[in-house]
């Protein structure tokens, strides 16, 4: 039988690290709702234009099964995580036609077999009737440290104290907006990993999902 696992929560709190490996473990399908988000911004950044429903109506996002994106037919999986595309995501994020578009996609997604399926929404607006709900957090200390870690290991530039404000910033603007904001859903088992290790916020998820 089809089962859905919504899996919300703020920036950086592992949302996809976990969702892919019980995926993975499941046999289900992963969705990276954010990623859809991201690839509208970059869409909108490279247009050099203000967002438009113009814009919305002629993109093509797709995501594969080992979770790369395509933006246009294009592989943009690493072009949509840099720190702009991110900001810009959470502003192309406050609009209702962007939102309307991605959610319909989502569901569409969803209606294909088991996925599970991460974001902001999932739990509250997406897949209402999911049947189980995560709401996954941690510390700000905590996540923008785990931020800083995955950069330096991929040799990149970063400042811990820059990283906690960006992340901030972008949950203040996502859980304060007034459409879909990043909200727990009354039925969503909260899960803190800020003294969890990856693989038990994975198994308390398949635990859970038994
Ligand atoms: O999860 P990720 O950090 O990649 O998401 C990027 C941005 O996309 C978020 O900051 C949020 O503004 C937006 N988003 C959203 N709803 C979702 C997933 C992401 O608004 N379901």
């Amino acid at each position: 039988m089809k089962k859905i696992i919504a899996v919300d929560g703020p920036a950086g709190a592992g949302k996809s690290t976990v969702s892919k490996i019980c995926a993975a473990r499941l046999g289900y399908t992963y969705i990276d709702t954010g990623a859809m988000y991201r690839a509208v911004a970059l869409k909108v950044l490279l247009s050099g234009k203000p967002v438009s429903e113009e814009l919305l109506d002629n993109i093509k996002i797709e995501l594969d099964e080992s979770a790369r994106v395509y933006l246009d037919g294009r592989e943009v999986t690493k072009d949509i995580r840099t720190p702009e595309v991110s900001r810009g995501a959470s502003d192309v994020a406050k609009l209702g036609f962007v939102r309307s578009k991605l959610t319909e996609l989502q569901r569409e997604m969803a209606a294909r077999g088991s996925v599970i399926m991460d974001g902001r929404d999932i739990g509250t607006q997406v897949l209402p009737n999911a049947d189980l709900k995560i709401f996954l957090t941690a510390s700000v200390e905590e996540r923008a440290r785990r931020r800083f870690e995955e950069l330096k290991l991929k040799g990149l530039a970063a400042d811990l104290a820059q990283i906690r404000n960006e992340i901030t910033l972008r949950d203040k603007q996502d859980s304060e907006r007034e459409i879909a904001p990043l909200a727990q859903a009354d039925d969503a088992v909260l899960v803190d990993s800020t003294n969890m290790t990856i693989e038990q916020v994975v198994a308390k998820i398949l635990e859970l999902a038994k």
